[in-house]
């Protein structure tokens, strides 16, 4: 009890405490639950997106390799059938480069590295020798061929496809290419531009050597990238998606897929961040829209722990005060609406029925003379405190049954006892309902009378101890009784001094022959001075 008051602990914040943290639990679980569960769904899509958009781009950048390889197998075979004549050189190079715009420029290169036709003319390369890398390795590779990048005779970043050309002895005699700049404007840069996202996504293209082939920042065109597991996993010929960082260590998700065509590898890839910001506001909603119902449920909770705990609180007051008079009337007023709290309510009642009834026994018995059912020395005591409290006026008379041992001595002590028992009730019957009879010795008895002048109560006790004297009692027949009187308030006197004096008045009765009333001098001051009324000087 002291520790729980201590702690401030009591039911209803328990109750509050175990419902809030369980709502509080269960919400944030969920929220916390629907959040991975909707990020993870959200990567997944946006890998899987990006996986099939590589390959997309992969099978759209295949197809325009085959169609320029194409093209050049085409002008390779109206070369092959008539090479000397350059006139169709000429036309078949601005052809080449015009018709399809697939080439940046184009080339006719015959078996000694002599460059035949050039395309656009600008360039200003008739009749020089192949000088480059890849129009070296062209004239010794003598296959369809598409180069790794590197920086031209005229200073730009490109690579260089070619296809061989043979005599009809089958006999190598030169071959036609066509270059693709990386850096500059080209129908590959176009393909690839095309699908570039605003959302934070972009696209690269790798070759064999780790070497970016097309980059959204032009500036990185030509880098070679290593340390990058997404770049080794689309060189090893494996299409996927992946968690990567990028190189600025940018947390990405990207989708990849190789070429087939080419040693390429194509990655399109999208920051986690703005992929997931979407998210962010999408839980944010949904913390607003349930916001409402989460304070409805709290305050639902406050309300209900409430009514939970308050017959219990209340019980557990009344619990500590069970010996008031007044619990039994409270607990029935109490409301108490639950099973439990009803049967606690119901035991404790019936439990205070029995308490203060015991109490109220136990109160009698200690005020109760046990012989006479009177009150006894102490009940007098409280009855003389309560009038004095009040201010009211009393006479009290101090009663002794004459030779009572005489009584005992004839007819032996329980017969003794029954004449006390009928002295009671004779005292009883014979005064008023607000008097105080009470037994506070062996044979003596005190009658307290408010609110009786000297002179009544005088007139009462003398009419008492007539009654007294006529009474017929079996076997003993009639007993007398001679009565001291005085009264309250008798200036500054206490009532032990009023007890005293009615005292002596009784003493002086005894003296002067007993079987009569003897009236304290003080207090007969109402009273007119009657010779035959006997009085204490
Ligand atoms: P008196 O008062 O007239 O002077 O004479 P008394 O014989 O009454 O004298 P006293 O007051 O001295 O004696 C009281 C007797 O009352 C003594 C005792 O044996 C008897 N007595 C006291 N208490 C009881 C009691 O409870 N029952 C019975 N039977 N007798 C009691
Ligand atoms: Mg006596
Ligand atoms: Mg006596």
């Amino acid at each position: 009890m002291l520790n729980s008051l201590r702690t401030g602990l009591n039911l209803h914040r328990l109750i509050l405490l175990l419902a809030f943290s369980a709502t509080l639990i269960t919400f944030l679980n969920s929220y916390y639950s629907s959040y991975q569960v909707q990020k993870q769904q959200l990567i997944n899509e946006t890998l899987n997106n990006h996986k099939a958009y590589a390959a997309k781009l992969v099978s759209a950048t295949d197809n325009f390799l085959l169609a320029a390889q194409q093209q050049l197998a085409y002008v390779g075979k109206i070369l092959e059938a008539d090479f000397n004549n350059q006139e169709l050189i000429n036309a078949e190079t601005e052809r080449l480069r015009l018709q399809t715009n697939s080439f940046n420029s184009t080339i006719i290169v015959n078996k000694k590295g002599n460059i035949l036709g050039v395309s656009p003319a600008s360039l200003n390369l008739q009749n020089l020798k192949v000088d480059s890398f890849g129009t070296k390795a062209a004239l010794s590779y003598r296959r369809p061929m598409i180069s790794e990048p590197y920086i031209s005779m005229a200073g730009n970043l490109l690579i260089f496809m070619s296809q061989p050309l043979f005599d009809k002895t089958g006999e190598f005699i030169g071959y036609v290419g066509g270059t693709l700049y990386l850096k500059r404007a080209s129908i590959l840069n176009e393909l690839l531009q095309v699908h570039y996202y605003q959302d934070g996504s972009y696209l690269y293209v790798v070759d064999e050597n780790n070497r970016l082939l097309y980059h959204p920042n032009k500036h990185r065109i030509g880098e070679q990238v290593f340390d990058n597991k997404v770049i080794e996993s689309v060189l090893s010929g494996h299409a996927g998606t992946q968690n990567v960082k990028n190189s600025q260590g940018i947390e990405m998700l990207a989708g990849y897929a190789p070429l087939s065509v080419a040693p390429w590898g194509v990655v399109t890839q999208r920051p986690l961040q703005s992929t997931l910001a979407p998210l962010d506001n999408l839980m944010w909603q949904v913390f607003l829209r349930t916001a409402p119902i989460g304070l409805f449920t709290f305050i639902l909770i406050w309300v209900l722990a409430r009514l939970i705990s308050q017959p219990l609180k209340q019980l557990a007051e009344t619990a500590s005060t069970l010996d008031r008079p007044t619990t039994s009337q409270e607990l029935k007023q109490l409301r108490s609406w639950y099973y439990e709290s009803n049967e606690l309510r119901n035991a404790m009642l019936k439990g205070v029925g029995l308490l203060q009834s015991k109490i109220g026994l136990l109160r009698q018995e200690a005020q109760t003379d046990p012989l006479t059912c009177l009150h006894n020395r102490r009940s007098l005591d409280i009855r003389l405190s309560q009038l004095m409290a009040q201010r009211c006026p009393f006479a009290v008379l101090a009663i002794d049954i004459d030779h009572f041992k005489r009584v005992n001595d004839d007819f032996g002590h329980d017969i003794g006892d029954l004449v006390l028992q009928s002295l009671a009730k004779l005292l009883v019957d014979a005064t008023r309902e607000g008097d105080v009879v009470a037994r506070t010795g062996g044979e003596e008895f005190i009658v307290i009378m408010p609110k009786v002048t000297a002179k009544r109560a005088y007139q009462l006790a003398e009419r008492l101890r007539m009654q007294v004297s006529e009474y017929y009692i079996e076997p003993v027949g009639c007993i007398n009784v001679s009565i001291g009187i005085s009264g309250w308030p008798l200036e500054q006197l206490s009532i032990e001094d009023v007890m005293k004096l009615a005292d002596q008045a009784l003493y002086k009765a005894k003296k002067t022959g007993r079987n009569r009333c003897v009236l304290d001098a003080t207090f007969c001051q109402d009273l007119p001075l009657v010779s035959e009324v006997p009085v204490l000087e």
